[in-house]
């Protein structure tokens, strides 16, 4: 069910409380563990409200439709787990801006999502809390670290979820599960609320089961914050009302080097999706970004980096939960135990990167790479509209085929990164499938084209 059919169904007279009882029944005892809180009871009480908000004559954009939310973000009286031990009593006191601006605008939060500890992962795997299942081979992956919210959508359980992305975390995912999701432009969605990663990549965004879900749900949320000092002060262009611009006269940049890095059949699954922009009306060129084949290795310092020193407050003394020890030492020693191997590895990589004698070698370096990058993207963005690739380079790999190769593990977001370290838009849409498996194609734009991006998503579902 879409957006669009909730929204129909509540017009002919349906009660949001009996669509979301028929969610709940959608999700039964939640087979794929996408969820790590779903509380019946509250989700029940909150449509009984919408009725009542719907009653006394509120128009409601999101007409009381269910969207879950990952698990890293606040969502004021549900715990905000961030998929960890460390914070797994922890209840948010306050609502996320994201959070606070879909209750405003009548959508009915729906449970919180399963994810990668502090969304350090590509496959759901490193929650502490025990993996998610892919919607259409649960002997799959579903992607990370947002899994949870890209399985949800992808099982058709709500037709909504909002994740985060520092290096591809809702584009990966939403690729592994075949539904549609946008990463904004750094600066376009507020943080206020989401528990930070690496905060000069970390972007909310949203999933939906089409690209009108999606654009529907962005709407709803970009925008300036006050509360958010690195919040963009500049006004949204409506995702919705790019809709049906269509992509006619839009000039596509195709990165072959992308292609050539993926499996034959995914890449084939990609070139088809390309084609049909160009049969809508797009013309496809060939386009290069210089420095791509350094995002990898440059997000790898910098977002470790940043990790080590926004995680420094989970000490039990200020943040987090506390492992009381003999002494300050050992309670300090026992609290930070709580966190999982890829989280310490993490931590080990970004103190490394930082300390001093080595810092030049590794943190600048990486950031002297990123300014590299940024300015390719511009110079070719100077000759075409949008950008094209494989979302990643494979389809949704098998539980646990990863786990011990951090490098393989890293490897599945060699396509996203480069565009979160240069800060700009970019969506992820299902272009087709390989032996039953979704198969996602990236769009990348200029800097607050997000509109752009959603004219050329809904190419995708006609
Ligand atoms: N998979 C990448 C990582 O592990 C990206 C994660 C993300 O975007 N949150 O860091």
């Amino acid at each position: 069910m879409t957006l669009v059919d909730h929204r129909a169904a509540v017009t002919a007279g349906a009660t949001v409380r009996s669509l979301a009882e028929a969610a709940l029944e959608r999700v039964g005892d939640d087979a794929l563990h996408a969820f790590l809180e779903l509380d019946r009871a509250r989700i029940l009480a909150d449509a009984d409200a919408l009725d009542r908000r719907r009653a006394a004559g509120e128009t409601l954009p999101l007409a009381g439709v269910p969207v879950a939310i990952k698990d890293n973000l606040c969502q004021r009286g549900t715990k905000t787990t961030c998929g960890s031990r460390m914070l797994a009593e922890w209840e948010a006191p306050y609502d996320a801006t994201v959070v606070a601006r879909l209750r405003d605008a009548g959508a009915l939060l729906f449970g919180k999502t399963n994810m990668d500890e502090f969304a350090m992962g590509s496959s759901t795997e490193n929650s502490a809390f025990g993996p998610t299942r892919n919607p259409k081979d649960p002997e799959r992956v579903p992607g990370g670290s947002s899994g949870g919210s890209a399985a949800v959508v992808g099982a058709g359980w709500v037709p909504m979820a909002l994740g985060s992305d520092t290096g591809g975390s809702v584009r990966q995912p939403a690729a592994y599960c075949g539904v549609h999701a946008l990463k904004p432009t750094y600066g376009r969605i507020s943080r206020f609320g989401l528990v930070a990663f690496a905060s000069s990549l970390d972007q909310v965004g949203p999933f939906g089961a089409t690209a009108a879900d999606c654009a529907a749900l962005y709407d709803a949320i970009a925008g300036p914050d006050p509360r958010e000092a690195t919040s963009a002060d500049r006004p949204v262009e409506s995702g919705t009302a790019a809709l049906e611009a269509g992509v006619a006269g839009l000039r596509v940049g195709v990165l072959r080097s992308t292609f050539r890095q993926s499996d034959g059949a995914v890449a084939q699954v990609v070139e088809d999706a390309a084609r049909k922009l160009e049969a809508a009306g797009a013309t496809l060129v060939d386009a290069t970004v210089d420095h791509l084949d350094l995002g990898l290795d440059a997000y790898y310092l910098v977002a470790p980096a940043e990790a080590a020193s926004n995680l420094a407050r989970f000490d039990g003394a200020r943040y987090g939960t506390r492992v009381s020890g003999r002494d300050l030492a050992d309670t300090y020693r026992q609290t930070r135990a709580l966190f999982g191997p890829e989280v310490v590895r993490r931590i080990v990589l970004g103190t490394y990167a930082l300390s001093e004698g080595y810092a030049d070698e590794a943190y600048v370096r990486a950031s002297r790479a990123r300014t590299a990058l940024c300015r390719s993207y511009a110079r070719t963005f100077e000759g075409v509209d949008l950008l094209l690739s494989p979302t990643a380079p494979t389809v949704a790999f098998p539980l646990g085929a990863r786990t011990e190769d951090p490098v393989a593990m890293y490897a599945a977001d060699v396509f996203t990164v480069p565009v979160s370290l240069a800060g700009l838009p970019a969506s992820s849409s299902p272009a087709g499938e390989v032996g039953g498996l979704p198969v996602g194609v990236q769009l990348v734009a200029p800097p607050f084209a997000e509109a752009r991006l959603f004219s050329a998503m809904q190419v995708f579902d006609r």
